[in-house]
């Protein structure tokens, strides 16, 4: 499986000298393999996949959303095969309890937030609410199932039947728990993660700004490393870089949290990296 990473930066994009080792586009990661591409998530980083032209090589386009928070659609709408009348693009996500997947996308995709609305993409476009599932997008197993983060949020195991890649990138497993990390039984998005080769995990906050920000939705990197340590991973990539964390913060904050002394590889992931597992 090939794994590229189009957009690391959480929260809000934050483009510019301070942030350009890391990259400042929100999430949005390639993985694929033979004829498929899986892009998961849209936020800005889809636009920089689309404009490379980078889909040209694979068959129909699947787009698997976490959730829907700005910075994970917001590249949605400029993704430039919308309105292509030969592709065919199947977006994959949560509904609500009170709202479809479609309805909920189009409280963005629609005036005034987004001139375009969603009927007028040219593409044939397939929407397919997910839930706690497992299905087959050939020759990948992908499974889902909610993780702690505010609204529906989801997490996802993808398999090629050999290697696995888990990507979890909003995500607060430590909320509530008098100690982190509790038992599996008990922490969010354990199944998911438990021995990947690869887990690419929140990591947004240091603990110090972790304590003023409790049940935002995001992790500090000590959670991220114990949550990696729970699931046993072989590599855990660092991923949601808060805003304001420059690079020269990034790397401050990594040598003093990873430090060689894991079990498993830990990287800051990096916008435009290209990884084999
Ligand atoms: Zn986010
Ligand atoms: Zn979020």
């Amino acid at each position: 499986m090939k794994v590229v990473f189009w957009g690391t930066r959480g929260s809000i994009a934050t483009v510019g000298a301070q942030t350009q080792v890391y990259g400042g586009n929100t999430p949005c990661v390639s993985i694929e393999k033979d004829q498929t591409l899986l892009i998961l998530d849209a936020g800005s980083g889809i636009r920089r996949l689309a404009d490379q032209g980078y889909y040209k090589d694979f068959g129909d386009i699947h787009i698997l959303l976490t959730h829907l928070h700005m910075d994970h659609i917001q590249g949605l709408g400029f993704f430039n095969m919308f309105f292509d009348p030969q592709a065919e693009i199947h977006l994959w996500g949560p509904p609500s309890t009170s709202a479809t997947l479609k309805m909920r996308l189009h409280r963005y995709l629609s005036p005034p937030l987004f001139p375009v609305r969603i009927r007028d993409f040219n593409c044939t476009l397939h929407i397919h609410e997910v839930t706690q599932e497992t299905f087959y997008i050939e020759p990948f197993y992908v499974a889902t199932n909610f993780i702690l983060h505010p609204g529906p949020t989801l997490g996802f195991r993808v398999s090629d039947g050999d290697k696995v890649v888990a990507y979890l990138p909003d995500h607060e497993p430590a909320l509530g728990a008098r100690h982190f990390p509790q038992s599996p039984d008990w922490t969010s998005g354990f199944a998911l993660a438990q021995n990947a080769d690869m887990l690419i995990h929140d990591a947004q906050y240091s603990d110090e700004e972790y304590t003023e920000r409790q049940g935002w939705g995001h992790s500090s990197i000590n959670h991220a490393l114990a949550f990696a340590e729970l699931a046993r991973v072989k590599r855990l990539e660092l991923f949601h870089h808060d805003p304001s964390h420059s690079d020269e913060d990034l790397e401050r904050l990594y040598s003093q949290h990873v430090n060689g002394q894991w079990d498993f590889k830990v990287f800051l992931a990096k916008e435009d990296a290209t990884l084999e597992i």
